[in-house]
């Protein structure tokens, strides 16, 4: 089967355009019964890695994914792929110090891995090593990678990036609106569909059966994993839930998440004025506010720009608006405006949304539901999933396989507890909190202190790439 003009068309983001006209292939729905040793619930980075590494361990799999493979989260992001030293305090404060360590170390190598795999599977996902500027676009936010920094130092560990001043901001990315930074070489970008419907390959080559336009619609909460679908039913040794946002809707994974839009834009080519700018070639960036914002170019010359703390859906669900153009065309240009002028009257190509599964401390989690070791669940990636999914992949695999695993000594290993208030408070209190980390953002890139209540309410929201410290203190 191949996917339609219309249904191409229909898709908002960028990357699936561009990834889909080489690549219409569309697998068959599910119709009657099949058994597998293990059954993935998800076709993104998250559930087509653990296919891949289960497959190559020798294990039969069926992956069912309600659109397509690389409709979610996978084919919408910015591209950028981050390693988890930012996230070590919220390791640290959730888990043991060895298993911190490790995951920071298995993120650097899931970046080198993810690389690797690329090359030897044929996949051009844009694969460029440009390095990661952590700015601060005003004082009150410099120094947000201190903490990160100093424990590294305190643990004996290398440091994960250097500090850059204005001026070598400036001459890496063509912006003289930074106060300070720090750059990690180590960080890569992607091509985020390319990458995900790479994977979809990799993994139908390795005999993964996968059924596309499937939506789980239940699953067996006792006994051995059996999944039902709408024509329908997976039985199989382990289920794996990979559903990002949608694990809102499974009743027993909704607690630990709280899910939030992100928004990216494309721009037309502009490889010149990036060029002129000094940005072509130079890093990815993202600056230090708590709905971060972040951008760079891409590998044919546009301007990729994202930013986070967009639409919420009621009880976390993931609605129609989610599919829908972005309406915050408007924020990215001020996002440029404030942060690089030069380019904020960027041409755009097509600005799209996507939801992010955002957990309070900003770490995922990985596990199996209690009382069930058979049913295991990956989620809560908060805006950084395109290495910390294979790190987990890896993670479900050992599980799945009783591999050791360092990684099982760490906070990514964590049942499900409940990260935020259930509706019908979630909702508004979730509206206010974004409010405040707006006025918040506002009053210190005025030079101002923000009010009591605005500081209070803004403090309770869920870590990003900055970490909310009232956060990533309290325990999940
Ligand atoms: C706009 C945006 C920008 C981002 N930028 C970055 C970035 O720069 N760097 C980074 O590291 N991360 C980024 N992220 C996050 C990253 O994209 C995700 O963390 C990652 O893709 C998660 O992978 P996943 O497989 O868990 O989720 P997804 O790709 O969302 O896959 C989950 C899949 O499950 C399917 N599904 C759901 N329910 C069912 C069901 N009942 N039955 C069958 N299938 C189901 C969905 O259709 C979906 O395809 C961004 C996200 C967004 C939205």
């Amino acid at each position: 089967m191949r996917l339609g003009d219309a249904d191409v068309a229909a898709r908002s983001s960028f990357w699936l355009h561009q990834a889909l006209a080489g690549d219409r292939d569309l697998a068959e729905p599910l119709e009657g019964e099949v058994s597998a040793d293990t059954c993935i619930v998800g076709g993104g980075y998250m559930g087509l890695w653990a296919a891949i590494m289960l497959a190559d361990a020798g294990q039969s799999v069926v992956l069912i994914e309600r659109d397509i493979c690389g409709g979610g989260a996978s084919g919408r992001n910015s591209g950028m792929a981050l390693p988890a030293w930012s996230k070590i305090a919220a390791l640290l404060a959730l888990g043991g110090t060895e298993g911190a360590v490790e995951v920071v170390r298995a993120s650097g190598a899931a970046i080198t891995a993810i690389d690797a795999f690329c090359a030897a599977e044929g996949i051009d996902a844009w694969f460029e090593r440009r390095g990661w500027l952590w700015a601060a676009s005003c004082s009150a936010q410099d120094g947000a990678w201190d903490e990160s920094i100093a424990l590294h130092e305190h643990l004996d560990l290398p440091p994960p990036a250097r500090r850059v001043a204005r001026d070598e901001i400036a001459a890496l990315t063509g912006s003289t609106a930074f106060v300070g930074g720090v750059l990690d070489d180590s960080a890569a970008t992607v091509h985020p569909g390319f990458l995900a419907r790479g994977l979809r390959r990799a993994a139908l080559r390795r005999g993964v059966r996968i059924f596309e336009r499937t939506a789980m619609t239940g699953f067996a909460r006792r006994g051995a994993p059996v999944v039902t679908t709408p024509r329908g039913r997976v039985q199989a040794g382990h289920l794996v839930l990979a559903m990002n946002a949608w694990s809102a809707g499974v009743r027993h994974l909704a607690p630990a998440i709280f899910n939030i839009a992100s928004d990216d834009g494309v721009s037309k080519p502009i490889p010149e004025e990036l060029a002129r700018t000094g940005l072509q070639g130079g890093p990815l960036v993202i600056d230090s506010r708590v709905f971060v914002g972040g951008w760079r170019a891409t590998r044919d010359g546009r301007l990729n720009v994202g930013v986070t703390g967009g639409i919420i859906g009621f009880g976390g669900r993931v609605d129609a608006r989610f599919d829908a153009p972005s309406r915050r065309e408007a924020d990215m240009r001020a996002l440029m405006q404030a942060e690089h002028p030069a380019l904020a009257a960027f041409p755009l190509e097509r600005a799209w949304c996507g939801a992010i599964d955002r957990t309070a401390s900003g770490l995922p989690l990985f596990g199996a539901l209690p009382g069930n070791p058979h049913i295991l669940y990956g989620y809560g990636f908060s805006g950084n999933g395109i290495t910390m999914t294979h790190v987990g992949a890896r993670l479900l695999a050992s599980l799945i396989l009783d591999r050791d695993d360092p990684l099982r000594d760490s906070a990514l290993l964590r049942p499900v507890t409940r990260g935020f208030p259930p509706e019908p408070i979630r909702f508004p209190g979730a509206h206010l909190v974004r409010g405040a980390v707006r006025a918040r953002d506002r009053a210190e890139h005025a030079d101002r202190r923000p009010g009591v209540l605005v500081r209070l309410l803004a403090g309770l929201a869920p870590s990003g790439v900055t970490p909310s410290q009232a956060n990533i203190r309290r325990k999940e």
